[in-house]
Order: structure tokens, then sequence, then C-alpha cells
């Protein structure tokens, strides 16, 4: 077989010759899967499972690393903090952190995750839309870089650091308002997104620029373009506005203010095959093309990468329940549905998982395609984790895995019809084959959602009156 054919793995489509991790990838999910399977995590009681491949995570931060390593001047000071609410995990913030990834968080919860993972403050950025003062504090007392969103909010920070010493970097974010992608949702850089100082508004570059020559403590400056959906180019050239507007603010101040760029996250994850595409060193080969002096070592870079980090390592594998039969469609009825991939049942078009097929035993199923609906467990007629989908035929007792969910899946729970967060198992294959198992996050007690669900105020309705 020649590299560049279509090896055939059973999920279907590994391009050897591109992606070079792509194969090991699906080996060890496999292994992975049937692993699960003969160890019983994975059985009539526990039909539902989560899987992190850590040793995929490690490979994509060590490609991220490297990336920008190849096209910054020896010596630049690179931060790399990982998007939290991409996989808000604490043991995935720790396996990051060890690989040399801050942390970039938007909320309180997202910020304790990160200590608690041991996330240190001078590796970690807060980007929230809407901090409250009490979040601006506190990152301010702990020397977090933050990026202020607006005008309002920089107010707060001017009160905040009156008369202190400043430990935190911090600076604006702007909106370059380059344009939209295929996902409304997703794009940050349109006319009218809610996030940043929008610079092409009237007025509004003047007042950032002026915003930093009041400010000598402003030295940072924050963009991030969009998440999937968003092309690479529209991407870079977010990029190169803020590269330029960073310039045109340090001539005006006659100074290196501004000595970092942090330019936000987004690269696009492929869903519809097992290759990892765009890559980390495509992006930083583009991004150097294009704004040549951000890389020429006059400016230290962030980054806020989090889907590309952890999607292709995540695997939701389920029980097949059920297997019926609709209008002539088969229908494997699952335990994996809205509350697991909540976006792609609500927005099937724009976020279509692939699913592979396995067997009783855990092995990948053999068979002719056949176009199926993969359902979940969910009470309305949408919750479908795959439409019209080819694959082997999914029958009673099998397991269907839906691929690349490690991120903003399996960690984003969506508590519809009460149904539990599923266990989330890390797992390692030794020199052996043999794969170990971690307890990431362990499936929600039926006790704790009785008790998240007011439990404790049973009668507080009914004494109302
Ligand atoms: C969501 C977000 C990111 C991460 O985006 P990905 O598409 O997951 O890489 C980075 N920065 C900011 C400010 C974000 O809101």
């Amino acid at each position: 077989m020649r590299a560049n054919e279509q090896t055939s793995d059973r999920t279907g489509d590994v391009t050897a010759g591109t992606d070079p991790r792509a194969a090991g990838r699906a080996a060890r999910r496999d292994a992975a899967v049937r692993a699960a399977v003969e160890q019983g995590l994975l059985d009539t009681d526990a039909p539902l499972v989560a899987l992190l491949d850590a040793t995929g995570i490690r490979e994509s931060a060590a490609d991220l690393r490297a990336a920008f390593e190849a096209v910054t001047a020896p010596g630049t000071p690179v931060l790399h903090a990982f998007a939290v609410k991409a996989s808000p995990l604490v043991p995935v913030l720790r396996l990051l952190r060890e690989e040399g990834i801050g942390a970039e968080v938007a909320s309180p919860g997202e910020l304790a995750l990160a200590r608690a993972a041991g996330v240190e403050p001078g590796r970690t950025v807060l980007d929230s839309p809407a901090k409250t003062l009490a979040e601006l504090r506190e990152a301010l007392e702990l020397g977090i870089a933050v990026n202020a969103d607006n005008p309002q909010e920089l107010e707060r920070i001017d009160a905040l650091v009156a008369g202190t010493d400043v430990r935190s970097p911090l600076g604006i974010r702007v909106n370059p308002q380059v344009g939209g992608g295929s996902i409304e949702a997703l794009s940050t850089a349109t006319a009218t997104s809610k996030f940043g100082v929008a610079l092409r508004d009237e007025g509004a570059r003047e007042w950032v620029i002026q915003a930093y020559l009041d400010r000598p403590w402003l030295t940072r400056l924050h963009a991030h373009t969009g998440s999937q959906g968003i092309a690479l180019t529209m991407m870079a050239r977010g990029v190169a506005e803020t590269y330029e507007l960073a310039e045109e603010i340090n001539r005006r101040a006659g100074r290196r203010q501004v000595d970092t760029l942090d330019i936000g996250g987004g690269l696009p994850v492929n869903f519809a095959s097992e290759e990892s595409r765009p890559t980390y060193a495509e992006y930083a080969r583009l991004l150097k093309e294009t704004v040549p002096g951000l890389f020429d070592g006059r400016y230290g870079l962030v980054t806020e990468f989090g889907r590309s980090l952890l999607a292709k390592h995540g695997t939701v594998i389920t029980r097949v329940e059920y297997a019926k039969s609709a209008g002539g469609r088969p229908v494997a009825v699952t335990h994996a549905g809205v509350q697991v991939a909540t976006r792609t049942v609500y927005a099937p078009e724009s976020w279509p998982l692939r699913i592979a097929a396995y067997d009783a035993k855990g092995l990948p199923k053999e068979g002719p395609a056949v176009v199926q609906d993969v359902a979940g467990p969910a009470c309305f007629a949408g919750d479908l984790l795959a439409q019209g989908q080819e694959l082997p035929l999914l029958e009673q007792g099998d397991y269907a895995a839906a691929l690349d969910t490690g991120a903003y899946y399996f960690a984003h729970h969506y508590a519809y019809n009460s149904l539990p967060r599923p266990a989330v198992l890390g797992y390692a294959q030794d020199a052996s084959g043999g794969i170990t198992f971690a307890t990431v996050r362990p499936a929600q007690p039926i006790e704790e959602i009785v008790a998240e669900s007011g439990a404790a105020h049973t009668d507080a309705l009914t004494h109302l009156g």
C-alpha cells in the first residue's frame, strides 16, 4: 500500500502520510475500547463511559510547542494557555501543565480548576467578557494576566491598580472585525460580536491607543478571532490587524510598551476523519508569512488553544441498549445523546460526529456499511448522536463510539432528563500493548442528582402558602 493511500482501519479513514499520529491514535483507541469492555468498565450497569487518551494529549501539546518554537526567534517568551472551557477537568489541566501548557480561564470556576491543577498564576490568563469587581481583584492579587474586554472594565482595573505595584500583565481585548466563519455562534470577529473593543467602530481604534498612552501598565494586546468554522487565513488576518495596532501604539508611545501579543486560540478541528488538520505547524507558518514582524523577537506571545489540543483524544462509548427500525431505517438506541453531545444534537449540520461500531466484546465491528441512526436516551425526537451515518449495523449489546469528543462534549454535561454525568477515564498503552485506565472523573451518582435538584428543600414551595 502506498503511504498516501487510505489505510483502512475500522473507523474508516486513517489517511497515512499527512498526519503521522493518526494511525497510532486510532490503534490506541481500539485497544482502549476492547480493554474497557474486558475489564468490565462498560457493561449493563455502566452503559456509558468517556475515555481520554493521555498519550494523544501529550502529543498535541508537543506539536503545539514545536510549531511555535520553529517560527519564533530564539529566546522569545511564549505561553501556551489552554482554554480551560474546552475541557474543564482538573487532571487534564495537570497533564497539560506537565507538558508546559498554562491556562486561559473565563470564570471563577475555571480559575479554581486551574488553581486546583497547580497551574501557576504566571501561566494563567483571565479573559471573560463579564468579570465582576471581585474576580478582577482576585486576579490582580494573584498576579494573573487579565485582558480587559471593554472601557467599563478598564475603569474598574484603573481603580484596582491605583497606587499599587501591578504584578499582573494587563491588556485589552480587541475585535479586529475581520468577519465570521461557517458557525455564527462561534464567530468572535464579526462586526457586532460581543467580545472586546470593536476596532473598526468609529473612534474605537483611537480610544484604544489613547488608553495605552494613558496607562503605562498596559503591556499586552489580545484578540481571539474565532473558533471552529473560521478559515485560517481569516484568523491570520485578525492577528495581523492586532499586530499593526500594537506597532502603532508603540510608535505613538515612543517605546516598546506593548511587549506581548495574545493571539487567542481557535484552530479548527477536522471531525470528518482521523487526521488532525490543519496542524499547529501549518498555522504557525501561515502566521509567520502573514505577520513576520510578530516573530522577530520584539514581542512575546500568548496562545489560547482549546479544541485543537483535546478534541481528537476523547471518545464517548455507549452500549446499544436496543436495536430497532423505523420507516425502514435502522436505529440503535444508546445511552449517549444530548447530555454528552449537546452541540451535535441541537446543531447536527455544524457538529457532525464520526461514530465507530464495536461488537459486544469491544472489537471493531465488521460488516457492510448500513445507513442508520444512532440515538440517545433523552425524551425528545431530535436526540440523535448521528443521523443516516454509514457503518456496520449496530445490534443490541454492541458498542457505539462517538469519536473526537475530547473537547466541548462529555466534559460539558447537559442535565436533560436528569441524566448523570458519565465517568471519564484516562488511558495509556504500555510497551506490550496493555491498557491502563485511571479515573479522571467518577460517574455521577443518582443521589447527587437528587441533592443538586433541591432535595434539601423539598417543602420549599408547599410552605410558601
Ligand atoms: C473559547 C476561547 C478560546 C479557545 O478556542 P478554541 O476554539 O477552543 O481553540 C481561546 N480564547 C478565548 C478568549 C476563547 O473565548
